[in-house]
């Protein structure tokens, strides 16, 4: 468990994301202007009349937003709501021309209602971490300051692009439940698994770095096994993991001194300040804003039917939890592996293009990739980029179908798990070529042939009167001394398990 030391007791901390990402479409969630928002477009060129909020204007929600929501939905195991509606919440910014953000009401059940995701929790276990509600909104333009010395601009183009806000659920009637985040790592593996989530079903990109996803994040602290909550601050708009975790630590460290010092926590909103790594007040209690939210008299109710909930759910592909109950049900393997396999798409991709439906496969493969592959990262090929290989000093690409091709060597006997393991290390150093042509350029075959074997060992037998005397007597752990000396003999290239069975019968005699 992640715990802080402080002067008199140890620390937990509670953390609740609130998660935006920007979902996917063509046209934005009120208007039909191109949402393709990115940087390179020139500003206000993807803006239109209901974007800018020219009066007379009306927005029309657009229904594959709403279908993006519920396909998310879906994939986060949450109740779909059958009816729910659209508010203004009120304030005040020139980058919000309405005068008004149109989201769904707190109080109201939005159209994502309560769900889960499952992560790896920081004792190596899967966990649970309850998700109250995910709501649709629209995203605000971008103000730029840095123009002109007297003057700011404003560019809409980013107005009305559809959010969807992903509220994690820290229930407040259960405080010893603890399915919610608990450490840095654990926010950074929930935000990372949501992107996944979100990329695997097409309904956002999810990317940090381009603004596509950001995080609100709640800290507050309490003393290690307290049952009670304390108040909380939320640090706004963080737009990185390594950020995200510093600001929790900094944040939980202010926390648990003003508490020490007798002093107690205010609902503040806070910054996080990327320079020294600090946070401070942005908002105190006081200024908390109220956003009057009221139901948006210009949109009708939505209501959204079982019918069309099955209709979505059929256009989806298998997600990372389903993937994982696959794995555990059909291949056997623990949770555990399952669970580092899919972690990513690519990463289950890649596994399942090398187990290729092969139940046999399964296991040895899921071995290669979690005890060999992940420790050589940037030799698989399932980052973001396709690297070429103009560069005979590049790391050498593994593919799936080597693994398959090794595995299955290993399999049919014709080369031994040493060998495979240096033809391996030869691939990770550059080495080109099938794992056959490898093999075979090495000369690495395994010796099957009994009577080559056999010959090695009673070699051995003969060399080692003294260790043979004591296996005899009971020194059966000797075994291992035995096998040893028969796989140098041979150049590592006998079959261990038929070296061992031989062995074993000639001791015996
Ligand atoms: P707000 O409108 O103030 O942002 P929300 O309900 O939208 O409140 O979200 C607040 C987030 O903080 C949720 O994820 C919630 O689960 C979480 N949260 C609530 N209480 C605590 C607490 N004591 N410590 C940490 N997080 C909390
Ligand atoms: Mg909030």
């Amino acid at each position: 468990m992640f715990t802080i030391k402080g002067k008199t007791t140890d620390w937990e901390v509670v953390i609740g994301l609130e998660t935006h990402i920007e979902v996917l479409s063509n046209s934005k969630i009120f208007s039909g202007a191109s949402a393709d928002y990115n940087p390179t477009v020139a500003p206000n060129t993807q803006a239109c009349m209901v974007d800018v909020a020219m009066p007379g204007m009306l927005p029309v929600l657009n229904k594959y937003c709403v279908e993006q929501a519920i396909k998310f939905g879906l994939g986060i195991n949450a109740e779909i709501s059958k009816h729910s509606r659209f508010a203004r919440k009120q304030y005040f910014y020139p980058d919000l021309p309405q005068g008004y953000q149109i989201s769904q009401p707190i109080n109201e059940p939005p159209v994502v209602g309560r769900g889960w995701i499952e992560i790896i929790g920081d004792d190596g276990n899967p966990k649970k971490i309850l998700i109250e509600r995910a709501h649709l909104e629209q995203d605000a333009g971008k103000l730029k300051h840095d123009m002109h010395p007297t003057k700011s601009f404003a560019d809409y183009n980013r107005t009305g692009v559809t959010l969807l806000e992903i509220v994690a659920f820290v229930d407040l009637e259960k405080p010893d439940e603890k399915q919610f985040v608990t450490s840095p790592d654990e926010a950074e593996k929930y935000l990372r698994q949501i992107r996944e989530i979100a990329r695997a079903l097409g309904v956002s990109k999810a990317n940090m770095e381009e603004g596509s996803m950001r995080a609100d994040v709640n800290v507050s602290v309490r003393p290690v096994g307290a049952k009670y909550f304390n108040e909380r601050c939320e640090i706004k708009n963080m737009v990185s993991f390594k950020f995200i975790k510093n600001a929790i630590e900094y944040e939980a460290k202010r926390q648990i001194e003003i508490l020490e010092n007798g002093g107690t926590i205010e609902r503040n909103t806070m910054r996080y300040n990327q320079g020294d790594g600090t946070t401070s007040i942005l908002r105190s209690k006081e200024d908390a804003l109220d956003y009057r939210y009221f139901p948006d008299p210009d949109l009708l109710e939505l209501e959204i039917t079982d019918e069309d909930i099955e209709r979505i759910r059929k256009t989806m592909p298998e997600l990372p939890s389903a993937t994982r109950a696959r794995y555990i049900n059909e291949y056997g393997l623990s949770e555990y592996d399952a669970t580092r396999l899919t972690e990513t798409t690519d990463i289950s991709h890649w596994y399942d293009t090398a187990v290729n439906g092969k139940k046999e496969r399964a296991k040895p493969v899921a071995n290669w990739l979690i005890s060999e592959l992940f420790a050589h990262p940037e030799n698989m090929d399932i980052t973001n980029e396709i690297r070429e290989h103009t560069d005979p000093d590049a790391p050498r690409i593994i593919t799936p179908e080597n693994i398959t091709e090794l595995v299955d060597m290993i399999a049919s006997n014709e080369i031994n798990g040493k060998q495979a393991k240096e033809i391996f290390i030869k691939m990770l150093d550059g080495e080109r070529g099938t794992i056959h042509e490898i093999a075979d350029k090495h000369g690495m075959k395994q010796i099957t042939d009994t009577g080559a074997i056999e010959s090695a060992v009673d070699e051995v037998i003969k060399n080692n009167p003294a260790q043979v005397e004591q296996y005899k007597s009971g020194k059966v752990g000797l075994l291992g001394f035995f096998v040893g000396n028969v796989m140098k003999a041979t150049h590592g290239q006998a079959n261990p398990a038929m070296v061992s069975d031989l062995l074993k019968q000639k001791l015996a005699d």
